[in-house]
């Protein structure tokens, strides 16, 4: 499949291997590793392989990628040590924007668990 490329892009960049990350998935449509900078012991990065700028360019069309993207968080958290719900479980998060803290505008699906202290984010 061809998926979009922005070449300013630094989530693309990881996509296209030009910037190493340590990944934990990756298939022919999405990628996933650990954020460079965590906020908690488990803090994953779910992305999909084409240059989505952020949910607020999301299509109809998008559905189906957008959802294995959420059927994927639980896995990952579960293989990357995060306790079972309801005891444990793992905080998701789509930044979308400025206002919002979006950093990077590449759609990202944030995975953020483990043991407390978490870094305050909002
Ligand atoms: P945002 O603020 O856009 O929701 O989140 C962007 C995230 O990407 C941040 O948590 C930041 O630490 C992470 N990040 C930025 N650059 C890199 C990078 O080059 N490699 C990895 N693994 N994470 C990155
Ligand atoms: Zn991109």
């Amino acid at each position: 499949m061809q998926h979009d490329h922005d070449p300013d892009c630094i989530f693309c960049k990881i996509v296209a291997g030009d910037i190493p990350s340590k990944k934990v998935y990756e298939d022919d449509d999405l990628l996933a590793f650990h954020d460079i900078s965590p906020w908690a012991p488990i803090h994953l990065l779910i992305i999909p392989k084409t240059h989505i700028p952020s949910m607020a360019q999301v299509q109809p069309e998008h559905a189906p990628l957008l959802g294995r993207m959420m059927v994927l968080a639980p896995q990952l958290a579960k293989e990357q040590g995060c306790e079972p719900f309801p005891e444990g479980g793992f905080r998701l998060v789509v930044n979308t924007g400025d206002e919002s803290g979006q950093e990077v505008h590449h759609l990202h699906l944030h995975v953020v668990g483990g043991p407390h202290p978490w870094k305050q984010i909002l």
